[in-house]
């Protein structure tokens, strides 16, 4: 690829660290050109240009110069800005959450628009005050979705067969999916949980608002996507501790 002069894209911020005095590099996702990295001159200073607007929860408008290693930020403009999620603790430990786990699902330079768009679509459901709890869950499962590992809910991944009403099955969650307890393999899931995952599936949070779920079987689905998660990315997201954290009742 030849160098790169000025461009302007848009982009989120996923991750970010300081860098020497003043400076922070960034890492952004871009609907236009997937995962890159640039570094934000000066930008922890208080004078500084770009100042609070690379600040997280905000879709940006960029310009960017080719640098040696990064690009450099030469211009911010926020498009968009999740302020909601800035005042809320937990439901910004669920939108770093799920920026993570868009962060490492994107590939370097490979633009992946619907993965970008689980990212801002959990971020709306976390403005909207959607559950925090059932956004990470619905983004936990979009990724997996996204990212071609579906988890298979509506049979048995043996036997093919649809589970009854009310019939206690086991999740699996390196073969990706659910099968009869008379089968080994996987841990036990009950019809509620079951039914939770269809339903994060076809709707969306704020769709279930109303739902009363039982703790027991928000666990239940919280333990079997994390597993899935986990098999997916190798390891627990980083941020996963820190909504552990936060989330511990
Ligand atoms: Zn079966």
């Amino acid at each position: 690829m030849t160098a790169r002069r000025t461009t302007s894209l848009t982009a989120v911020v996923t991750s970010r660290f300081r860098l020497g005095e003043a400076d922070r590099v960034l890492t952004l996702v871009s609907p236009d050109r997937g995962k890159f990295k640039a570094i934000a001159k000066g930008v922890r200073k208080p004078t500084s240009r770009l100042g609070g607007g690379v600040e997280p929860f905000a879709e940006l408008s960029l310009g960017l110069a080719a640098g040696r290693t990064f690009d450099v930020v030469t211009q911010v403009r926020p498009l968009r800005v999740w302020l909601g999620l800035r005042s809320r603790l937990q439901s910004a430990a669920v939108a770093w959450y799920v920026a993570e786990l868009v962060e490492r699902a994107t590939s370097e330079e490979q633009p992946d628009p619907a993965l970008y768009a689980v990212l801002l679509r959990a971020w709306d459901l976390l403005e909207s005050e959607a559950p925090d709890m059932l956004v990470a869950r619905w983004a936990e499962l979009a990724l997996l979705d996204a990212a071609g590992e579906a988890p298979q809910l509506d049979a048995c991944l043996d036997c093919a067969r649809p589970p009854l009403e009310g019939e206690t099955l086991r999740w699996d969650a390196e073969a990706g999916g659910i099968r009869c307890v008379a089968h080994p393999g996987g841990d036990e899931l009950s019809s509620s949980a079951l039914r939770l995952l269809r339903a994060l599936r076809r709707y969306a949070p704020e769709e279930m608002v109303a739902l009363r779920i039982p703790a027991a079987v928000m666990q239940e689905i919280n333990r079997a996507l994390r597993d899935s998660i986990r098999l997916l990315y190798g390891s627990d997201p980083r941020s996963r501790s820190f909504l552990d954290e936060v989330t511990r009742p």
